[in-house]
């Protein structure tokens, strides 16, 4: 018996270890298989130690899936900013909103982004990395698409209507200038150099320096978005749009 008990731990130990080897083995996918690229995405930004909510666990809409067009070899991130409505705060119901207001107000076959992160840190998944996002004004193919879920316009950006009321709430104190918060910009740091180990990024815009914007978009992601992209851009090495 004894030799047995000395014999049996062994033994298992040893078939641990192979499952183990088979269970990393498993995730080394090629860059064509699409579905386990998007799967693998997910599990590099869950071991960078950041949350990483999937689309059918924060309730969104159904897409038009059967309208949707497929892309890949993306080589281009646009960042963008949620909107001059928009602050900081839970992001399932910002997430939400983004979807039908994207969805009835420019026909969008479903939320236009591919990926979230809210002032938290937390990354979403927004349109499945699968297919063409509709986020940059004619020009979303090869593009990958991440909002932060948050305004990062200053009060007098845009001009119009909203910047009026947007500075007259400045001049009361109501309205702090925005910011990128720490967290955010750390995950989003993250996240971008997680994007590039599965695809060949060459490119790193805020949305309006993208060519061709109109409306919000050129506005989008505001000053204060568009300081944050510049200095990832620099620390990365990665070219304008
Ligand atoms: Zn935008």
């Amino acid at each position: 018996m004894a030799d047995d008990v000395h014999y049996k731990p062994e033994h298992w130990t040893k078939a641990q270890a192979e499952a183990d080897y088979k269970k990393k083995a498993a995730i080394t996918v090629t860059v064509n298989d699409r579905a386990a690229t998007r799967q693998a995405i997910i599990t590099r930004v869950r071991q960078n130690g950041m949350e990483f909510v999937e689309r059918s666990s924060w309730g969104a809409h159904k897409n038009r899936s059967e309208k949707m067009k497929d892309d890949w070899g993306y080589t281009k991130l646009a960042i963008h900013h949620a909107g001059r409505s928009f602050s900081c705060g839970p992001a399932v119901p910002q997430l939400q909103e983004i979807q039908s207001e994207q969805m009835k107000r420019i026909s969008a076959d479903d939320i236009g982004y591919h990926y979230a992160i809210d002032c938290f840190g937390n990354v979403f998944e927004g349109r499945d990395i699968r297919f063409k996002g509709e986020h940059v004004h004619e020009y979303n193919t090869g593009v990958i698409g991440i909002v932060l879920l948050e305004n990062l316009a200053e009060p007098e950006e845009g001009g119009d209507i909203v910047s009026v009321v947007k500075r007259i709430f400045s001049a009361m104190g109501a309205n702090e200038q925005p910011v990128v918060p720490e967290i955010q910009r750390e995950s989003a740091t993250k996240f971008i150099a997680i994007l590039r180990e599965f695809f060949a990024i060459t490119t790193l815009g805020g949305h309006r320096e993208f060519p061709g914007q109109t409306r919000e978009g050129k506005i989008c992601p505001g000053n204060v978005g568009l300081t944050f992209v510049k200095k990832a851009r620099a620390a990365s090495g990665l070219a304008a749009p």
